[in-house]
C-alpha cells in the first residue's frame, strides 16, 4: 500500500520552523523583510504573488509590494530591483515570472543582489549550487528533498531520475539529489525509451507540465514519486488540477507519492519564506545555514 506523502502537513512544520527563526531575528533587532515585485497583470500570478505575501505575514516576515504596468520599461523594472539591492531593511527580493515578453528576465534576475534572491535564480546561486556551497537554492526543488528525506531519511546510493531538464526545477532538482549523493539521471523532451529509463528508479521527480504524462509502466515497484506539475485540464465538463504522473495508475505501485494539489506546492512557499530567513540571517552577519 502506499503511502500519499502529505505536502500540507510538511509545509506547516517548515513555517512552524521559520516563525521561531523570525522570532530569534526579532529579539536581535532583525525584522525579516520580503520585496515582491510584479509587473503586469497575469491573474496567476497576481494569486501566486497574493499567497506569498498571506504566507508571508502568517510567519511574521514583512512584505513589501512593487507592481509595475505590463507596458513598464526594463529600465524601469531595474531601478526598482536597484533600489531593493540597497535598501538594508529589505532580505529577500522576488521578482515574479513571467515578465512581459519585452523585458529580458535574464537581465532582471541578473540585477537582484544574490544575497537577497530567494528565489535562487542569479547565475552566483545557480554555480555555487553546483559547486556544493551553501547558497540560496530554487525554492520547489528545495521543498522536493525536504519531502523525500522526511520519507526516506538518507538519500545516499539512490538512483533518481528527474524527468524535465528546466532552470527553475530540473536542474537545480538535478544538483541537489547529486549534493545527496544520489546516482541521478535527467530525462527529457530528446530522452530515447524515457519510460525504460524511468523504469530502473529508487526516487522519480517529475517535473515537466503534461498532464498525467507518466504511467505505471514507468515506475519500478516501491519506487517514490514526487510530482511536481500542475496542469489545469476539463474533465467531465469541470476544471481540474492534475499532476504530470497518472496518480491513480501509478499509486499502487510506488511507496509513497505526493498528491496534486496538496503536494509539492504548498512546499514551494514555505521553502520560500525558509529562504527569507535565511536571506535575513546572512546578511546580519550570520552564517547561511545549508538547506538541504
Ligand atoms: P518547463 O516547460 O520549463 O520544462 C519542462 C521540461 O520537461 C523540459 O525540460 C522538457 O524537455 C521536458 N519535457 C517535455 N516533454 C517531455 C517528454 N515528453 N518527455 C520527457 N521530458 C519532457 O517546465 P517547468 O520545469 O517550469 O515546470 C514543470 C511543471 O512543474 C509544470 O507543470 C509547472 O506548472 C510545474 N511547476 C510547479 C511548481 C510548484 O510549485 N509545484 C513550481 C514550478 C513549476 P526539453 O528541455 O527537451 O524541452
Amino acid at each position: 500500500m502506499s503511502t500519499l506523502i502529505d505536502g500540507k502537513a510538511a509545509a506547516a512544520r517548515v513555517l512552524a520552523e521559520v516563525q521561531a527563526e523570525v522570532g530569534q531575528l526579532q529579539a536581535q533587532g532583525v525584522e525579516p523583510a520580503l520585496a515582491v515585485v510584479l509587473v503586469g497583470d497575469d491573474p496567476a500570478s497576481h494569486v501566486y504573488v497574493r499567497n506569498k505575501v498571506l504566507r508571508a505575514g502568517e510567519v511574521g516576515i514583512r512584505s513589501l509590494e512593487y507592481r509595475l504596468p505590463a507596458e513598464a520599461s526594463a529600465e524601469a523594472v531595474l531601478e526598482v530591483v536597484a533600489g531593493l539591492n540597497a535598501d538594508a531593511a529589505v532580505h529577500g527580493i522576488l521578482v515574479q515570472l513571467p515578465l512581459p515578453g519585452h523585458i529580458d528576465e535574464v537581465r532582471v534576475l541578473q540585477a537582484i543582489d544574490p544575497a537577497k534572491d530567494v528565489d535562487g535564480f542569479h547565475s552566483e546561486n545557480v554555480g555555487g549550487l553546483s559547486q556544493g556551497r551553501p547558497v540560496l537554492t530554487p525554492c520547489t526543488p528545495a521543498g522536493c528533498m525536504r519531502l523525500l528525506r522526511d520519507t526516506l531519511g538518507d538519500l545516499s546510493g539512490k538512483h533518481a531520475v528527474v524527468v524535465g531538464r528546466s532552470n527553475i526545477v530540473g536542474k537545480p532538482m538535478a544538483a541537489l539529489l547529486l549534493a545527496a549523493n544520489c546516482s541521478v539521471t535527467v530525462l527529457h523532451s530528446r530522452s530515447i525509451k524515457p519510460e525504460k529509463l524511468c523504469g530502473q528508479a529508487d526516487i522519480v521527480i517529475a517535473a515537466v507540465g503534461r498532464p498525467r504524462m507518466i504511467g505505471a509502466d514507468w515506475i519500478k515497484p516501491g519506487a517514490v514519486v514526487i510530482d511536481v506539475g500542475i496542469n489545469r485540464i476539463d474533465e467531465n465538463g469541470r476544471s481540474r488540477l492534475v499532476g504530470d504522473v497518472d496518480f491513480d495508475a501509478v499509486l499502487p505501485v510506488a511507496s509513497a507519492i505526493t498528491p496534486v494539489p496538496g503536494g509539492v506546492g504548498p512546499m514551494t512557499i514555505a521553502l520560500l519564506m525558509r529562504n527569507t530567513v535565511l536571506a535575513a540571517r546572512q546578511q546580519t552577519g550570520q552564517a547561511l545555514q545549508e538547506t538541504r
